[in-house]
């Protein structure tokens, strides 16, 4: 088949090599002029497990709380009746523990599996680590988190409770200053930087089966012919099918088809910095759970990721939430990254449905395909959703189950 992908983020990207695989002639478009210049240009770069990532899935972190000291999501500019009804319905999943956890866990499995076979097939440099430590400043923070590692443990993940002392161990820079309840062990967690391997593939694909425009921004979705209608073309681009991975922006090109997806943008920030003291900076990922922030070691540079806002696009950074992942990456690897210069400060979406899950799957429309809404984890749930949505075009039972992720929730 002959098929557009709408969007060459970290999702778009994937989805294209899938695709070409299958033997599809596929035209990835974006509005940017390179790949992952949006929501994937600097995650945290954590992979699987997902449901132990700051923000993954309502009910499976730290409470919502808007206000005070705790605050988990910082209100900015007003609330408008999206976001208050995104908020209504996050909650209520929270608290009823309805997010299907079990199946993006599963999905987050098999997409690191997909992530680990692509890089070798095609000798992906990306700068990936496995491990990772979940931090607990408090008793309590190990009883906040016990759903998730209830859910690691059913699908026989390994998710080990470790003190203080075996965490200093595993991860010899961490700070003996700063008071350590415990630590989760995660042995079998990946990190790696999202855009370089979006990048790298792009590079691979671009000429075997598929093809980028940059810069052609989509005003408009067709069906029957099913097409796109592109910036300051008149006639429109006929394909036999469209995916549509534009995070953000694919809430606004749906309704001109009749649908509708509840997503609200989370943003949240990450700042690279470049490795100051090899054996003072992490080996591979740590989460603070308590600060909901993360520090990942991506080559030879720290990244520390956190923060969760609502706040128009172009809101201005938001000082003192730098300067809390500042004092977080001090707090546990002081001296490992050189904060005075050569930083890249990044304030990025989570494009977020209320239920923390991306949509996946036909949309309702003939001919019109979704891979979207990945939240908190889109990077690490591309492969495997990217895969899975190239079985379901090919009419294949995918080798993940996709059940709770589609398009009929809403
Ligand atoms: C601070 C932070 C940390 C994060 N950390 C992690 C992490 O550790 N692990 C993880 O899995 N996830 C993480 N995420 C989430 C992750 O960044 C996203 O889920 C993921 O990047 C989404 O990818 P995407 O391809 O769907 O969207 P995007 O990367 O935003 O791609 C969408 C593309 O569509 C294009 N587009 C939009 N509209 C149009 C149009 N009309 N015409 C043409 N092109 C269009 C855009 O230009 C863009 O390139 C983090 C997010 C933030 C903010």
């Amino acid at each position: 088949m002959n098929i557009a992908i709408v969007g060459a983020g970290i999702v778009g990207v994937t989805t294209a090599y899938e695709l070409a695989r299958d033997g599809h002639e596929v035209t990835v478009f974006d509005q940017r002029s390179a790949a992952a210049e949006e929501a994937s240009f600097a995650t945290a770069g954590l992979l699987a497990p997902l449901l132990l990532s700051p923000w993954a899935l309502p009910g499976y972190g730290l409470p919502l709380r808007l206000l005070g000291a705790q605050a988990t999501l910082r209100v900015a500019g007003g609330l408008n009746q999206r976001n208050l009804a995104w908020l209504w319905r996050w909650r209520a999943a929270g608290l009823a523990h309805s997010a299907p956890a079990t199946a993006l866990e599963r999905l987050a499995q098999y997409s690191q599996a997909r992530v680990q076979t692509i890089a070798q097939q095609h000798e992906l440099d990306f700068e990936a680590s496995e491990g990772r430590l979940v931090l607990l400043r408090t008793e309590a923070e190990r009883t906040t988190l016990q759903p998730a590692l209830q859910v690691l443990r059913d699908l026989g993940m390994a998710a080990h409770e470790i003190d203080a002392a075996a965490a200093q161990k595993l991860e010899p820079g961490l700070s003996p200053e700063t008071a350590l309840a415990g630590a989760i062990h995660l042995p079998g967690a990946g990190a790696g930087n999202c855009r370089l391997f979006a990048q790298l593939l792009r590079q691979g694909t671009q000429g075997s089966g598929v093809h980028f425009a940059f810069n052609t921004r989509i005003e408009r979705i067709h069906s029957a012919p099913t097409g796109l209608q592109v910036h300051g073309e008149p006639d429109l681009r006929r394909f036999d099918a469209v995916v549509l991975c534009a995070g953000m922006a694919s809430a606004a090109l749906l309704p001109a088809l009749g649908l509708r997806l509840p997503m609200t943008a989370v943003y949240g920030y990450s700042v690279s910095a470049p490795l100051r003291e090899d054996t003072h900076a992490p080996r591979a990922s740590v989460v603070d759970l308590g600060h909901q922030i993360s520090i990942t070691r991506l080559g030879q540079r720290v990244r520390i990721a956190g923060g969760a806002e609502l706040a128009g696009a172009d809101a201005a950074h938001h000082a003192p939430t730098l300067q809390r992942l500042y004092r977080t990456l001090n707090d546990w690897f002081p001296g490992g990254a050189q904060l005075s210069s050569g930083l890249q400060v990044w304030r990025g979406a989570r494009t977020m449905l209320p239920d923390g899950a991306p949509v996946l799957g036909a949309s309702g429309v003939p001919g019109l395909w979704l891979n979207t809404g990945h939240g908190a984890g889109g990077w690490a749930l591309a492969c495997g959703s990217a895969r899975a949505l190239a079985d379901l075009i090919a009419q294949r039972e995918p080798e993940v189950s996709l059940d709770g992720l589609g398009m009929r929730r809403f």
